[in-house]
């Protein structure tokens, strides 16, 4: 991702932030042409596009391996904008029954009010996928690791299903940016959370939808895009905020994997039921295995079930008292971060849905930092569960 920003001016190792939010033109002509067609280099409104926004956008789709991308104000609102723009009411979405818990939310409770149906299926049967696609179905939606579940499902098997019957397979890559390309697995969207790992550092909100040119200029379209209409903007000083901290993606992302491999390699072999796709125990550890850039390891997140949620909030108290991270939502942050997502990130999804796919109350996410020693970490976390969890 070297760039050079010459174009800038006066040899700016990083671009200029773009603090305007109309940008002028010299003849009534040229602003006509400007909105009729675009002029290449050229900015109109900041919700169109700015150049702050169009540079992150740019290193997206190349991280992705797509023709194009936007950036969006949210993960939200980079999802709830693909869905607007490919359904309409009478539409159906066959989408995971483990997806994040604002997903799972918007799909069965607010797309409804627009005509918009989805059913939850299990994404790792094929046959089960299969026979929830009607001739309404428009999209098929999954995460490359389920959130909190992390289930891998096949990506290459989902596309050729997919475009054999005219349906797009849209895919929540945030669990693994630069780990997974699922465009290049034949994904047609790929949708990101930028608030996790690709900005990683805690402090802004951000989402991208990378795809192809068609369907990004569709999401801005002045008269029909939901992108524009709906106007989910991301703030230009937060773009290049993310954007300067993408550079450290790649190294960042090889020690959140160093540290949850070594931690959760300790809990196993301490006996604790570890979930981690890096582990032969995960049950698709031999399909991310095929899919992930072995370089980049297979991410921050694990998870173990405490038995029961007494037990999981004394384990991460005692976590907190030993100063090892923080008892919070959110992944992919440069410190150890932990929740109870049934009590949390996926209490939107009903009892007896999380029961149906093996979500308990005593279930504790992990998403490990990029502390610089695994060793010390592992030890750390594991005094804390024999503490807390063997004692009891
Ligand atoms: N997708 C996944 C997998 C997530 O975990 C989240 C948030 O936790 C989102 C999307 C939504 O992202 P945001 O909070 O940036 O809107």
């Amino acid at each position: 991702m070297n760039r050079n920003f010459a174009n800038f001016g006066i040899g700016h190792v990083n671009p200029p932030i773009s603090d305007s939010a109309m940008y002028e033109f010299d003849t009534g002509a040229q602003m006509t042409e400007m909105f009729e067609t675009g002029i290449a280099g050229r900015y109109l409104y900041g919700r169109h596009l700015s150049p702050s926004n169009h540079l992150l956008a740019e290193e997206l789709a190349q991280l992705e391996g797509t023709e194009s991308a936007c950036v969006m104000a949210t993960g939200m609102g980079a999802i709830s904008c693909v869905v607007m723009q490919l359904c309409q009411t009478g539409d159906e979405i066959v989408a995971s029954r483990t997806v994040y818990g604002g997903t799972y939310a918007l799909f069965a409770n607010l797309l409804p009010k627009f005509g918009i149906r989805t059913s939850f299926v299990n994404m790792n049967n094929l046959v089960e996928v299969q026979r929830s696609i009607t001739d309404k179905t428009k999209i098929v939606y999954c995460e490359t690791l389920s959130n909190p579940l992390l289930a891998c499902p096949d990506l290459v098997a989902l596309s050729k299903l997919c475009k054999a019957q005219g349906i797009k397979l849209v895919v929540d890559n945030t669990f693994t940016p630069i780990i997974v390309h699922p465009a290049t697995l034949g994904a047609d969207i790929v949708v990101h959370s930028l608030t996790k790992y690709i900005n990683g550092m805690g402090d802004h909100l951000g989402g991208a939808v990378c795809a192809s040119s068609e369907f990004i200029a569709s999401l801005l379209d002045v008269n029909t895009g939901s992108s524009m209409l709906l106007g989910p903007t991301m703030d230009a000083q937060v773009s290049a905020a993310i954007r300067k901290n993408l550079q450290t993606l790649p190294i960042r992302v090889m020690q959140h994997s160093k540290n949850a491999i070594t931690v959760s390699r300790k809990l196993q072999e301490n006996g604790y039921p570890v979930v981690y796709p890096g582990l032969p125990s995960h049950p698709d550890h031999t399909r991310f295995s095929e899919i992930a850039d072995p370089a980049f390891g297979c991410g921050a997140v694990f998870t173990f079930d405490c038995r029961d949620r007494e037990t999981a909030d004394l384990f991460m108290q005692e976590l907190v008292r030993k100063g090892i991270g923080h008892l919070a939502v959110s992944l992919g942050f440069v410190q150890t971060l932990f929740s109870m997502p049934a009590c949390s990130t996926s209490s939107e999804i009903p009892e007896e849905e999380r029961d149906r796919m093996g979500l308990s109350t005593g279930f504790v996410r992990f998403s490990v930092g990029v502390e610089p020693d695994s060793e010390l970490l592992a030890n750390q976390i594991l005094d804390a569960a024999n503490k807390i969890i063997k004692s009891l």
